[in-house]
């Protein structure tokens, strides 16, 4: 198998000649010189994996993401706010999307970037494939946790499941300075206890978070509103 390279490690190979295989994102013209955009393989494409709904065509995803030189991550499917119809039994678990994989492969994968506080458990097939796996449900990771999330109208929520956020609009209209902003991003953060995903797998029976009624009435507790 040829040695693969991206973009950013391309200095490298200078002077050598280089196969450059990506995915066309889009074309740029600046006078009589071309530029093609391309994703070099650096990049990822997140599914949400929900049993029933995907089955072992989870590897050929995998070919998919080749083709636009992407690696795949699955995500466990979440009980956040606006998975009405999340179940127990709906969750595809990180251990049962990895035995399909392997099985459809013929091989174990390879756990890589052990050493990695990201989400996701990334592993490599003997053919080099990469893939990731998100275990949001099953083994959360809220313990390493350092995301923070910021609504379009200006709400501050410190996890995923939280239920109220800090209203940063509000007080920039009251005329809060930039200093003022900073003191309360830094006070909200450090007292700061989320550990939305561990509590909910905890508890002996599990439902959707929130229902449809209390969405409409707080469209806040969608996930994609606060970019989840
Ligand atoms: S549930 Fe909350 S604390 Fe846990 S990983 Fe998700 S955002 Fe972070």
């Amino acid at each position: 198998m040829s040695d693969p390279c991206t973009v950013d490690r391309l200095k490298e190979r200078a002077g050598k000649e280089v196969l450059l295989r990506g995915w066309v994102r889009t074309t740029r013209r600046k006078g009589r010189i071309g530029f093609l955009v391309l994703r070099d393989g650096t990049g990822d494409v997140q599914c949400v994996a929900v049993r029933n709904e995907v089955g072992d065509e989870l590897f050929d995803l995998l070919d998919f993401g080749k083709t636009i030189g992407a690696e795949v991550r699955f995500i466990e499917y979440m009980d956040v706010g606006g998975a009405t119809r999340w179940s127990q039994e709906r969750v595809f678990s990180k251990r049962e999307m990895l035995a399909i994989i392997e099985d459809r492969a013929g091989a174990k994968a390879t756990p890589i970037d052990l050493e990695s506080w990201a989400p996701a458990r990334r592993f490599r097939l003997p053919d080099g494939t990469t893939f990731g796996i998100i275990a949001s449900t099953t083994e959360p990771f809220c313990r390493t946790c350092d995301r923070s999330r910021l609504t379009a109208d200006g709400v501050f929520y410190s996890c995923l499941y939280a239920q109220k956020g800090l209203d940063l609009r509000a007080k920039l209209r009251t005329g809060a300075s930039d200093e003022e902003l900073e003191a309360l991003l830094a006070s909200s953060w450090r007292s700061r206890e989320d550990r939305g995903a561990e509590i909910r797998l905890e508890l002996a029976k599990r439902d959707a978070l929130v229902e449809v009624d209390r969405l409409r009435k707080d469209p806040h507790l969608e996930m994609h509103t606060r970019g989840g």
